[in-house]
């Protein structure tokens, strides 16, 4: 039912794949493989392409932009980076020095040149599955928006009942943390990022040019349900923004919604977890998450739930994520 996932012998050109109808309409860009082994997006692009090259869907309104493999270095060595992390300080430069730069000088204006991006993903470790979705409507200086109606009324029309948000603001405040405690101790900080603009990635690069975005994570990176998952969300997509026909999605009812409230970096290479954690365990305040190389016990800021925890993180760089459950409806 999936097209088998396709080699790209030659991972140093780009590609992209859109329709356009007759109809003006929304401009949809859906993006698999931002992470090169994180393909049940690319496979859902595939057949979705498919889909429409046979002639069994027609796009009525609008243009649809699908990029199947968006950093093919990274997929082609089946490994999350090429040189480093694309979805990090995402930005075009005159000056490219890795690969993702190069990715970066293509695709950032590709983004602009489209209204609603869906990015796809998946996670090592974790249940279900769920979406990120960017910040209230804002005049701030970090990421000012004025769509996050839209933004959130596809977010709950995708397929999944787990909502998180508050990534850039988290990330900034981290990164904050991370040059204080620099100072604080004389350190160098080489090779650190303390940037927030290093927070950056495809949506916030999306929000940026005017748009508005949203990251499936549609489970596991090998599970079997991963494609289907990604597949019902891009057709819920497309149908919602009225792009093709179809059942209207209607938002979904039973939810929960975090926010993400702080980033705990890791100090030393051997600052270890207390256990295996896995995304979205919860925590309670005090509650011990682990313990320093110089033996200092680190121990849950609040009652909440642990959130992209990295046991391969760098020292100077996130550790985990806290997140606080919202009651409030979307
Ligand atoms: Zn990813």
């Amino acid at each position: 039912m999936f097209p088998e996932l396709p080699a790209i012998p030659h991972p140093l050109q780009f590609k992209s794949v859109s329709f356009t109808a007759l109809k003006p309409g929304p401009k949809l860009i859906v993006l698999g493989a931002v992470h090169g082994n994180e393909v049940s997006g690319t496979r859902a692009i595939l057949r979705m392409i498919r889909e429409f090259e046979r002639g069994d869907r027609l796009l009525l309104a609008g243009q649809v932009t699908f990029v199947p493999v968006t950093n093919p270095l990274a997929y082609n060595r089946q490994q999350r980076n090429g040189d480093r992390n694309l979805n990090r300080n995402l930005t075009p430069t005159t000056t490219p020095a890795d690969f993702e730069d190069h990715v970066a000088n293509w695709l950032c204006p590709l983004l602009a040149q489209h209204e609603v991006l869906l990015d796809i993903h998946s996670f090592q470790k974790g249940d279900q599955p769920f979406a990120l979705f960017g910040p209230a409507d804002n005049g701030g200086p970090l990421q000012p928006f004025r769509h996050a109606r839209a933004e959130r009324d596809l977010a709950l029309r995708l397929g999944v009942s787990r909502f998180v948000d508050g990534w850039l603001e988290t990330y900034a405040n981290g990164v904050a943390n991370r040059v204080a405690y620099i100072k604080a101790h004389g350190l160098s900080g080489q090779g650190l990022n303390t940037d927030p603009r290093y927070g950056m990635g495809t949506t916030e690069c999306m929000r940026a040019s005017g748009g508005y975005a949203v990251t499936l994570e549609c489970g596991q990176h090998d599970d079997p349900q991963g494609p289907a998952v990604a597949y019902t969300a891009i057709e819920n997509t497309l149908v919602h923004l009225g792009l093709i026909a179809g059942q209207v999605p209607q938002p979904v009812r039973d939810y929960q919604h975090l926010t993400l409230v702080e980033v705990i970096d890791k100090r030393h290479a051997d600052d270890q977890f207390c256990r295996s954690w896995s995304s979205f365990d919860r925590i309670s305040k005090g509650e011990l998450i682990g313990l320093r190389q110089n033996g200092e016990e680190v121990r849950a800021p609040r009652d909440g739930f642990i959130v992209f925890p990295n046991t391969t993180s760098q020292a100077g760089q996130e550790w985990f994520y806290v997140a606080k459950e919202e009651t409030e409806p979307l």
